[in-house]
């Protein structure tokens, strides 16, 4: 395409009002998001992928960066590398573990990469896990691509092939002390600005968070992956999905932030929803817990340490007053692009 054209095709998308896409770098993987313009990308090794291939439900592949190390990216979007993969993985166990007293029967939905699996089996007072993903595909890369792809094998552990919302409909009643979703994002933007959704979108139905609200036992921690406060409709999301859990029936839904560099702007985040917030263990409790997994288990961890228990709900103030609906005046006074 010439300048002059391009000049003409960006005039035109401005008359539109439409945003124009980047070109994809070559080699690279990344993810356009039209409605902010942002498009983060990271270089690869190489052209050719590690594994390329497509389950029922979706693209898979691994790509490398000599940075990153390798990179699992599902419909193109990136889920995980393995520089970064920590902070993601261990704040959506461990927040949640420690908010139970004694976790025994814990289920996770999703995370076929098996990290948030693994991470859960550091606490020894776990007994079962049911973990159910929706697509063996990515259970098979990530067993053999990524190192934590050993968590199948502790005899804890049943693994259930089939859709999270669909499992859930037929679990007990109070079972489960903790469930953690770890899913893909519930839609995504394809390269010309569409909205794509994605396999995990039943994950976030009223529907479905009534029935893990059924499925958790008195003192029941739900967690779940919630998207970051950095993308004005994500954060319309983040309020919407808190009002939802507190209509079911939990009376304590709380936004922990995480950093990771891999994600789109950075920042990504969690609910944790409490039945019965009263029930939580103390700070001395977390840590010594925290210290037992460590000196009696063996299990270290690299982001998660107990000052993040709590801290990792402290918002910046304009997200704060979003989240809980603080705002005493209207938000466009503070925030003009929200
Ligand atoms: N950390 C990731 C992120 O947010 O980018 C999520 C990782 S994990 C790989 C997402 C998993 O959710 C995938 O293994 C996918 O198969 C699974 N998944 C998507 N929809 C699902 C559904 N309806 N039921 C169960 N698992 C589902």
């Amino acid at each position: 395409m010439t300048g002059f054209s391009h000049l003409t095709t960006a005039i035109m998308a401005i008359l539109q009002g439409a945003m124009i896409p980047p070109s994809r770098p070559e080699n690279a993987t990344g993810e356009y998001i039209s409605e902010t313009g942002f498009y983060q990308s990271i270089t690869l090794n190489s052209e050719e992928p590690i594994i390329k291939t497509r389950s029922k439900y979706q693209d898979i592949s691994v790509v490398e960066s000599d940075y990153y190390g390798k990179i699992l990216v599902l419909d193109g979007v990136v889920q995980l590398t393995e520089r970064d993969a920590n902070s993601y993985n261990e704040m959506m166990a461990h927040p949640a573990m420690f908010s139970h007293k004694a976790p025994k029967r814990v289920l996770v939905i999703g995370g076929g990469d098996g990290y948030v699996l693994s991470e859960v089996l550091k606490h020894d007072s776990v007994t079962h896990v049911d973990h159910v993903d929706l697509d063996g595909g990515v259970i098979e890369v990530c067993r053999e691509h990524f190192d934590w792809g050993e968590a199948w094998k502790d005899p804890r552990v049943t693994l259930h092939l089939k859709d999270g919302a669909e499992f859930l409909n037929n679990a007990p009643d109070n079972f489960y002390d903790v469930i953690i979703q770890d899913s893909s994002d519930p839609f995504t933007w394809g390269e010309d600005g569409e909205k794509v959704v994605l396999p995990s979108n039943v994950l976030y139905t009223y529907e479905h968070f009534e029935n893990i609200n059924r499925a958790l036992s008195r003192d029941g921690i739900f967690s779940f992956q919630a998207e970051t406060f950095n993308i004005a409709s994500d954060l319309t999301g983040i309020v919407a999905w808190r009002a939802q859990a507190l209509s079911v029936g939990f009376n304590s839904v709380r936004y922990g932030s995480i950093t990771i560099s891999s994600y789109p702007t950075g920042q990504i985040g969690f609910l944790l929803c409490e039945k019965n917030p009263e029930s939580a263990p103390s700070t001395d409790e977390v840590h010594e817990r925290f210290k037992i997994m460590q000196e009696v288990t063996g299990s270290e961890t690299s982001y998660y340490q107990p000052k993040l228990q709590e801290s990792t709900f402290d918002l910046p103030l304009w997200v704060e007053k979003r989240i809980y609906n603080t705002e005493d005046r209207p938000i466009s006074e503070t925030r003009d692009l929200l």
